[in-house]
């Protein structure tokens, strides 16, 4: 089942190329704050699921006339895991692995959705770069969770960019800006993906060119273990994203330019790069010693 965000903050089901309006069955009130429905959801889906899919079989609207958003807008945390991909440690020239490293958080309000534009803070020319990442939802509260129950705790998939600003200062700082983390375009459950987790094919594209390409079955640090690492030090709620870290090829986006990310069996979106008029800071103002 493919769970998905749009219009006025409604949840939908996304069937082939249609959506049906599942709102009320999610017991959901467009424009609520905090905007938790999808985290209710997540967490009453097993109790949910047969009424969920009868109304995904009833009338539908086409896809393409509505505004998605992103599918979960309220994780209580996006934890994130830094050169996860050996490639990519090799372009970074950083000698530390995600199994070694630990990871990192972003922001619940870097999340964005589907819909809107990565927009660039103003800095004196600082290079910000995609990641292309698979984000895992987490479907269950759970601490201390062994590798072998990891797919107990996956709701689901979803497609994520790491964005940021490279350079020297606090990783947190350079990727928390809002817009730094679009996730979408709907969370595909678990039961969908099952084993191919472990093999699922990622690219990003800028204008059209690949720039991204690589499999999930190269992660450094796997599923399980990102699982389990991140749950020996936080409790992981329904709705949490786990960012599992970018492959090779990370480059610079500008403003006009379009970048396209896509996970095989997951899905694809879309997304403009604007320059924005806020976020400018002494920090930033230029390139960081050494760098
Ligand atoms: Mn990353």
């Amino acid at each position: 089942m493919k769970l998905a965000r749009f219009g006025d903050d409604r949840i939908g089901i996304v069937r082939d190329d249609v959506i049906v309006d599942v709102t009320g069955i999610a017991g959901a009130v467009p424009g609520e704050w905090p905007p938790v429905a999808m985290n209710r959801l997540i967490a009453n889906f097993a109790e949910w699921r047969h009424k969920l899919e009868a109304a995904a079989r009833g009338q539908g609207v086409p896809l393409a006339r509505v505004r998605l958003l992103t599918p979960v807008p309220w994780p209580s945390k996006v934890v994130a895991y830094p050169v996860n991909y050996h490639e990519h440690g090799a372009e970074m020239h950083v000698g530390y692995r995600a199994n070694n490293q630990g990871f990192f958080l972003k922001p619940p309000s870097a999340v964005s959705g589907p819909s809107d534009p990565i927009v660039l803070p103003v800095n004196d020319g600082r290079r910000i770069d995609h990641e292309c990442e698979l984000a895992i939802v987490i479907g269950k509260q759970g601490r201390d969770i062994p590798r072998e129950a990891y797919r107990d705790y996956i709701f689901g998939y979803s497609c994520l960019i790491d964005a940021v600003i490279r350079g020297k200062e606090e990783r947190v700082a350079r990727k928390a800006f809002d817009t730094f983390c679009p996730v979408g375009p709907w969370v595909v459950t678990e039961d969908e993906i099952g084993d191919a987790a472990s093999q699922l094919q990622g690219t990003l594209w800028v204008n059209g060119e690949i720039k991204q390409d690589a499999n999930t079955r190269d992660l450094v640090l796997d599923i399980p273990g990102m699982i389990e690492m991140a749950s020996s030090v936080m409790t992981l709620y329904p709705g949490d994203i786990i960012a599992t870290g970018t492959p090779a090829g990370v480059g610079p986006i500008r403003p006009g330019d379009t970048v396209k990310i896509q996970f095989e069996r997951v899905g694809s979106m879309t997304l403009d790069v604007v320059q924005g008029d806020t976020g400018k800071h002494s920090i930033f103002a230029a390139p960081p010693e050494g760098a």
